[in-house]
């Protein structure tokens, strides 16, 4: 007996003979190809989401987890993996964004991959939006960057094209300032001081240490100053006070201000280094020191800002000649329950919120070449003050990093949004130019 998708197919064929032969066996069989692919496709998606449901029963979030795939296989990914030929380009101000893996944690909580990176320059977060009715959709946010980063990417990948056209920024006499921005928990730290491995953390893979070696080397091929020494400070402004990490105890630190708006913090160490063990060792003393006392590294270090700065001293001198400074910033997430947050908590987040705006300024100020540079609207701002003065000499970088997960939508899409105005100064500027 004939199947009622037979019965329809018949006539069909019948009214086509009118068509010359040729013609219209190319079309049948053209009209049978796609049908059979279409089928083919449907089988497969039903399977995937048969799959999906049957390994994860009580997943709440499979329905998300199968949109974002179906538009992630549409798409056609080309992202981050070599350090090209040409190197990175070297501008007065860039901008990127790093997108850590999903963790252990993310997937026990049975969260999804809602971030997609498919070219070097650009990134999408595919944000779960509810109709009316209570069907689910997708919004897909396309943000454009110098560059981005995906879960494949390593930190030496990453320094490559941010920290490194950096470096000779401080032969050449002037300030470089490389920032790590994000939420807490989206891998600042693991970029900017190394990877962890359980609770202990291999310092030589993090750009701090990626930066140092570079020093060295340049430092040996570098005539001009031949007989300057390098020097290493490593800081932490926690609310608007200064703590020395480089000194057990972590002594808290004045900053001062002169008549000619030189901002100096009395007492500050300076350590004379000669090799590329000498900072290692000193990165692990700080970071010790900035986590002593605390049950989890997240605790109050992510309230505070940290900043690794590696000096070039002239003989006779004792400011540096030209600087590097690397800043692990405080998690720019929002009290989320300010309700129940304590005065303390609320406190320090309104003091990183400060800070954070006051960044962007100066970054503005600096990109604009503005005479009026902002930079008393924070501690963070002020003791950076050389980072963002002085032109064209300056460079800097901002990293900022994002959290893979559907729950971090809201602070991803902040961090985003943030990264992407300090971009759009930015670019405003190069149209002027
Ligand atoms: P933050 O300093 O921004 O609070 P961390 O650097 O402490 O975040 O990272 C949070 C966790 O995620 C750590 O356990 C870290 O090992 C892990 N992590 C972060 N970035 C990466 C990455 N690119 N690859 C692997 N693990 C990462
Ligand atoms: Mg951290």
């Amino acid at each position: 007996s004939l199947k009622p998708n037979q019965l329809k197919a018949l006539p069909k064929r019948q009214d086509s003979n009118t068509m010359p032969c040729s013609n219209v066996v190319h079309v049948v069989e053209r009209l049978k190809e796609q049908r059979e692919r279409r089928r083919a496709l449907q089988a497969e998606q039903r399977r995937e989401k048969n799959v999906l449901m049957s390994k994860d029963p009580d997943n709440p979030n499979w329905e998300v987890a199968l949109m974002v795939r179906e538009y992630r296989d549409q798409l056609v990914l080309r992202p981050l993996r070599n350090i090209s030929p040409r190197g990175a380009r070297t501008q007065q101000i860039t901008v990127c964004v790093r997108k850590r893996p999903m963790s252990l944690r993310d997937r026990e909580a049975k969260s999804v991959d809602i971030i997609s990176v498919p070219t070097l320059d650009s990134l999408i977060v595919h944000e779960l939006r509810n109709k009316v009715d209570l069907t689910k959709l997708l919004d897909h946010h396309r943000f454009r960057f110098d560059y981005t980063f995906d879960e494949g990417c390593s930190n030496k990948l990453v320094y490559e094209y941010t920290a490194r056209p950096l470096i000779r920024t401080m032969f050449e006499g002037g300030n470089a300032t490389c920032f790590a921005y994000g939420q807490t928990g989206s891998g600042k730290t693991h970029t900017m001081s190394g990877e962890f491995s359980g609770k202990s953390q291999d310092c030589t893979t993090g750009i701090y240490a990626l930066a140092a070696r570079d020093v060295f080397e340049m430092h040996k091929k570098d005539v001009a100053h031949k007989g300057a020494q390098i020097t290493c400070s490593y800081f932490e402004i926690y609310g608007s006070k200064v703590f020395d990490l480089l000194v057990p105890g972590k002594p808290q630190l004045r900053v001062l201000e002169d008549g000619r708006q030189q901002v100096v913090i009395v007492g500050l160490t300076r350590t004379p280094v000669s090799k590329v063990d000498e900072i290692m060792q000193l990165i692990e003393r700080g970071n010790r020191v900035r986590t002593s006392g605390q049950t989890s590294v997240n605790i109050k270090s992510s309230r505070s800002h940290a900043i690794f700065q590696i000096g070039l001293v002239k003989p006779g001198d004792w400011e540096p000649c030209g600087k590097c400074s690397f800043v692990d910033l405080a998690g720019n997430e929002r009290g989320a329950d300010t309700q129940s947050a304590s005065l303390q908590t609320r406190r320090e987040g309104a003091e990183i919120n400060k800070s954070l705006l006051a960044l962007k300024e100066c970054i503005r100020a600096m990109s604009r070449h503005s005479t009026h540079l902002p930079f008393r609207g924070s501690k963070l701002t002020q003791v950076l003050r050389d980072s963002f003065i002085g032109g064209q000499q300056n460079k800097t970088c901002m990293i900022a990093m994002i959290s893979p997960g559907l729950g971090s939508v809201e602070n991803t899409l902040n961090t985003l949004r943030y990264a992407d105005r300090v971009k759009a100064l930015v670019a405003k500027e190069d149209e002027l130019t």
